[in-house]
């Protein structure tokens, strides 16, 4: 097995140590992060407790056949949640080396889909594989839900509730928030009459399989990978598939290889009786509108809204995305950052810092100091015209995660971010098909 970090200074060289006991830790979630979280704290003799609503390990990687069927601009707040977002079809955007962690990545493991980009139960066998042998399972605590996290008396009161037992109590020295974030959708609902339109409006949240778009025309709203590669599996089977983008200012264009596919600038307004009417000055007829726009982050159980909360998909204040200076280190969240290529190479990294500063092995900046780099992250953004929505994106820039490194005693191989280099001009250059023609 390759390691894909690199160690540099011992860390009780780096800084001082102050040993502190074994602490009470509870994990919401057994996702990658919490699956990662949990093993770091067991390896520095936490007691930790993992939290998990479902049956199952490995959050987004699960995939659900079943889908909310509500309308998506019109969120019944009581519905039933299904927190997965894939689709049957998906295949991870990051090559094998980039799927997993230091010693432990798909590059390493295969489970018998051969391809560079896998489908996403390679994802899942991995995360069951890493749980297994980390010894994460047994503390795995599954349909127990977190409802409510509260802090008070320098305890944090973690209210859970389960099937068998209905709601209980528990008190612990420390949590770490891990939840996930591709599960509360974020919808286009600033597009002029769209929230009267009085036709399907669905997001990607519940897109499972093509066949529901047959021989309907159908607007698809985004730019990311998920617009792009379901535009493409729907045109398959739909009369007409119409993408459209706010970054995009171009004239409209057939897309290549497809007749019944066109990229179109962003919308100027949709009108009740169906129509919807492009800036690029086409009109056309439309069926369905297909959201894939985002999520939200969204933690319903938080009960310390006025120590960290979420304001325009901006969750604060966190010192480098990770802990609220207020609460540090007892309180952290982990895997909040996204475009990134080395995605779980910093969740790995992030669960390891969590894990040190709790105990004791690495010490924070105080509490004063945490905020104010918070508040000179904000004002960078400003100035550099990043809209606050955008906060927990890198970017696909690798500052961050050798910042976060450099906190462990760790280096990132230079070989990972070679890959990402180079995946991210393949992007570039072959939107439809990186995945067929990426070479490592
Ligand atoms: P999740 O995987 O969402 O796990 C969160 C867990 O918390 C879940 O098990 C959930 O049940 C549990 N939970 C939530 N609330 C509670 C509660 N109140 N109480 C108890 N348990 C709770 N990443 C990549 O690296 N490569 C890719 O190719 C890629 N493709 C993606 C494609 C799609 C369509 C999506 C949506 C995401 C993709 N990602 C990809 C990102 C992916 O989300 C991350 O890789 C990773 O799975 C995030 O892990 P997580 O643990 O932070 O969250």
């Amino acid at each position: 097995k390759t390691s894909s970090f690199t160690c540099t200074i011992p860390l009780n060289l780096r800084r001082p140590v102050i040993m502190t006991d074994s602490l009470n830790v509870a994990v919401i979630g057994a996702g990658t992060s919490g699956l990662l979280t949990a093993r770091e704290l067991l390896r520095q003799n936490h007691r930790v407790t993992v939290f998990e609503k479902s049956d199952r390990l490995g959050g987004t990687w699960v995939y659900e056949p079943r889908f909310e069927a509500d309308d998506v601009l019109h969120l019944d707040p009581n519905r039933s949640i299904v927190h997965s977002s894939l689709y049957s079809s998906l295949r991870t955007n990051l090559p094998r080396p980039l799927m997993g962690f230091s010693e432990y990545s798909l590059e390493d493991k295969s489970y018998g889909d051969p391809r560079m980009f896998p489908g996403h139960e390679e994802v899942r066998k991995l995360l069951q594989d890493f749980a297994n042998e980390f010894g994460i399972t047994e503390v795995i605590r599954f349909n127990s839900e977190v409802v409510r996290v509260d802090y008070t008396d320098g305890q944090f009161v973690v209210e859970c509730r389960t099937t068998e037992v209905g709601s209980a109590e528990e008190v612990f020295d420390a949590v770490v928030i891990c939840n996930g974030h591709h599960t509360e959708p974020r919808v286009a609902d600033d597009v002029p009459g769209i929230k009267e339109w009085p036709r399907k409006q669905v997001h990607s949240h519940t897109y499972r399989v093509p066949e529901p778009y047959r021989d309907q025309v159908v607007v698809v709203i985004g730019n990311g990978p998920s617009a792009h590669d379901i535009s493409r599996e729907i045109a398959t089977v739909a009369k007409e598939v119409h993408l459209s983008s706010r970054s995009s200012n171009v004239n409209v264009s057939r897309m290549d290889g497809y007749k019944n596919m066109w990229q179109h600038s962003t919308i100027n307004r949709v009108y009740d009786d169906g129509m919807v009417e492009f800036q690029d000055g086409h009109s056309i007829e439309a069926d369905i509108f297909l959201h894939c726009t985002g999520y939200k982050f969204h933690f319903p159980f938080l009960r310390i809204n006025d120590i960290v909360h979420v304001d325009d998909n901006c969750v604060g204040p966190l010192y480098k995305h990770v802990f609220p200076p207020q609460l540090a280190p007892r309180l952290a969240f982990v895997g909040l950052t996204y475009n990134q290529g080395l995605l779980l190479r910093t969740f790995e990294l992030q669960s390891k810092w969590v894990a040190l500063a709790l105990s004791g092995k690495i010490s924070l900046p105080s509490e004063d100091k945490m905020l104010a780099d918070v508040h000179k992250h904000y004002r960078e953004m400003e100035k550099n015209g990043i809209p606050k929505r955008d906060t927990h994106s890198l970017g696909f820039k690798f500052e961050y995660v050798d910042w976060l490194a450099d906190q462990v005693g760790l280096r990132i191989d230079d070989r990972l971010k070679e890959i990402c280099r180079n995946l991210f001009e393949q992007w570039g250059f072959h939107p439809n098909d990186f995945r067929d023609v990426f070479q490592l």
